[in-house]
């Protein structure tokens, strides 16, 4: 695959653009002990510091398919094609990273969504290897909080016997995922291909049914973190904002998925987005919120350490990543 000269043009002003940024995020406050290994491999873990806040960006590993005709639905494939190309992806495969994330405030331990848990496939739920690089043993996590109630979020919740994956924690979840996915009426008006998701919902947060709280826009999940209503990925999608002192960082959860494709075309509808225009909508705002006060951001979607900056970029915008390197 060859660049051709407007591609190799922009890439040189995506270099400069983050090169040149005021980055929240410096050298001095990534930690120096990024270099666990799982399993004999470079492990994906990534810690760095909001104020006194300590995140843990943890890899559950990648689903990788051929790229299907409408993964994006309201753009030619070719387009898509092109946008994989011009980020030196393969052009006839989708790779969509997923990223979870632990994080310490004060004596308390918070995990940000959990993965696709057991039985998702090879390349898939490695979250649990990660927590184990990283230290953290999933009994230590006093609360998981989850954005959105799609398998890839809540399959790490239990375990292969369908038992808690984290015991001792509390469940944090967003009402309106609650009220959609949970609701009798809406399972069974659902068509066929969805009622998986909606059985999986139930088993999964059903788990924690006697621990769970439900929160909404402008709640507080947990001292430090609060929820910022992200809806149109889905019915009750949630974002978080993690703050401490003057430091901040946005997590924006399903608010884009790869950034190849959805923050550099922010009107691009992917599949998985159930009210596409809400979500379109919610997308951009959040963006430019980001771009505009030079926000530190986290995607669950975002190729490893799944952190970094938003940068403004014509119609769209580019996402500058923090840096990462596994040890060898
Ligand atoms: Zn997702």
């Amino acid at each position: 695959m060859t660049m051709n000269r407007r591609e190799i043009m922009s890439a040189a002003a995506l270099t400069v653009a983050a090169s040149s940024l005021p980055l929240g995020l410096s050298m001095g406050e990534a930690r120096a002990d990024n270099h666990a290994m799982a399993g004999g491999k470079p492990a994906g873990v990534f810690k760095y510091q909001i104020g006194d806040i300590e995140c843990i960006a943890l890899n559950d590993g990648v689903a990788n398919f051929p790229l299907p005709d409408g993964f994006v639905k309201n753009a030619p494939i070719e387009d898509v094609q092109a946008a994989l190309a011009r980020a030196l992806m393969d052009p006839a495969t989708m790779s969509i990273p997923f990223t979870a994330m632990v994080v310490k405030a004060g004596d308390k331990t918070t995990l940000i969504d959990t993965g696709n848990g057991p039985g998702a496939g090879e390349t898939r739920g490695k979250l649990f290897s990660n927590l184990e690089a990283a230290g953290i043993d999933p009994a230590s996590i006093d609360t998981v909080v989850i954005s959105h109630f799609h398998g890839d979020h809540i399959g790490g919740l239990i375990d292969d016997m369908n038992a808690k994956a984290f015991p001792n924690a509390e469940l944090v979840i967003p009402e309106g995922e609650a009220a959609f996915w949970l609701d009798d009426g809406n399972m069974s008006s659902a068509p066929e291909g969805m009622k998986p998701s909606f059985e999986k919902a139930r088993t999964n947060i059903g788990a924690y049914k006697d621990a769970t709280r439900q929160i909404n826009d402008g709640d507080e999940a947990v001292p430090g973190i609060t929820a910022v209503g992200a809806f149109g990925h889905t019915p009750g999608h949630l974002a978080f904002r993690i703050a401490s002192g003057d430091k901040q960082m946005l997590v924006l959860s399903d608010t884009t998925n790869h950034p190849a494709l959805f923050v550099r075309h922010p009107d691009w509808h992917v599949r998985f987005d159930m009210d596409p225009d809400k979500a379109a909508e919610t997308r951009k705002r959040m963006l430019d919120m980001a771009a505009e006060d030079d926000m530190l951001v986290a995607g669950y979607h975002f190729p490893f350490p799944a952190t970094g900056h938003i940068v403004k970029d014509g119609d769209g915008y580019q996402l500058a990543l923090a840096a990462w390197q596994p040890q060898l």
